[in-house]
């Protein structure tokens, strides 16, 4: 293999590469957007967990409450019966003095009830609208998953079909610089360098005129010494005087 045959094939690689790149990072992308979303479905299903239970806890308490004013409320019917029994103005201060209390106590207790069912009514309503976020997301999550592995199994086929045709135009190149030029492309995007000028325009780097010339005369493979990309020289053809040692 000439140098020459080398540098068209590796600009044909190029081309090729370039074609595919966005593509192959697309099919890097995708597993991750997946996960992203399934994080937020993962979120609200905590969310919910929390809330729900935040619920049974509150509903707990609210049939505490409903057991404890409904014993306050038998006492209360005892200290009735005790007022009505009550013979004399003493009995009749002290079952007052109870009714009094036991009241007080229900009043405070079904306070509390009022509190707690309003907490309650209000988990209701947090732990429905997160429900409803959460189908969506998981409605969401499915849509990305199928529409992620099509658009996965799109890429895969396009590759492999570049795929063969890539593997046929390595097989073409000198291993050697097939190598510096998969390491140079997978490093920079770009491994060739079309030149017109003795500068790297890849990386700005100023050649010295001696392998420019040699550029010029394509029989060398040349590398930028600061970037390593391949360069090909694109500009007007040189009229060859021979070697310039020669002179
Ligand atoms: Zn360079």
């Amino acid at each position: 293999m000439t140098v020459q045959q080398d540098l068209a094939n590796l600009q044909k690689l190029q081309e090729l590469d370039l074609k595919t790149i966005d593509i192959r990072k697309e099919l890097e992308d995708i597993p991750a957007h997946i996960e992203d979303v399934r994080q937020n479905v993962e979120t609200i299903r905590i969310i919910l967990q929390k809330e729900q239970k935040r619920l049974e806890d509150a509903e707990g308490w609210k049939s505490d409450k409903e057991k404890e004013i409904s014993l306050q409320s038998d006492l209360l019917s005892k200290s009735k019966g005790k007022l009505q029994a009550a013979r004399n103005e003493k009995e009749n201060k002290a079952a007052q003095r109870e009714i009094d209390t036991i009241k007080k106590n229900i009043s405070d207790q079904e306070k509390e009830l009022m509190e707690l069912m309003e907490a309650i009514e209000q988990y209701r309503i947090a732990i429905d609208e997160h429900k409803k976020e959460f189908a969506e997301l998981e409605e969401q999550l499915k849509a990305t998953e199928d529409e992620g592995k099509a658009r996965m199994d799109e890429i895969n086929a396009t590759l492999s079909e570049t795929d063969g045709g890539r593997k046929s135009l390595t097989q073409l190149i000198t291993p050697q610089t097939l190598r510096l030029y998969e390491r140079v492309q997978r490093k920079l995007g770009t491994a060739i360098v079309q030149i017109t000028e003795p500068i790297c325009s890849g990386c700005n780097f100023g050649m010295l005129p001696q392998k420019f010339i040699e550029l010029q005369r394509g029989e060398t493979l040349i590398s930028c010494p600061q970037c390593l990309r391949i360069m090909v020289y694109t500009g007007e053809p040189i009229i060859d005087n021979g070697p310039i040692d020669e002179e």
